[in-house]
């Protein structure tokens, strides 16, 4: 899957949400979040970040791990 991180917050451009072909990018209060069981791993959000927010889930930079749990709590609680 992909995740979205950091550099999204407060920004939320949603280029993403336009591209995404499964509509599994959901709109938070300050993110964006990408629904993991819903994500087909097309790859096509990624490239269109205009703050390349969006990582596949494996290349994922240590300081961004926080936002993995962030995005799990957000679906557990919709
Ligand atoms: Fe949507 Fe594809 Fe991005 Fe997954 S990788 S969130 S399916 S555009």
């Amino acid at each position: 899957t992909y995740v979205i991180g950091s550099p999204c917050i407060d920004v939320k451009d949603r280029a993403c949400v336009d591209e995404c072909p499964v509509d599994c990018i959901y709109e938070g209060k300050r993110t964006l979040y990408i629904q993991p069981d819903e994500c087909i791993d097309c790859g096509a959000c990624e490239p269109v970040c205009p703050v390349e927010a969006i990582y596949y889930e494996a290349d994922l930079p240590d300081e961004e791990q926080p936002y993995l749990a962030d995005n799990e709590r957000f679906f557990a609680d919709i």
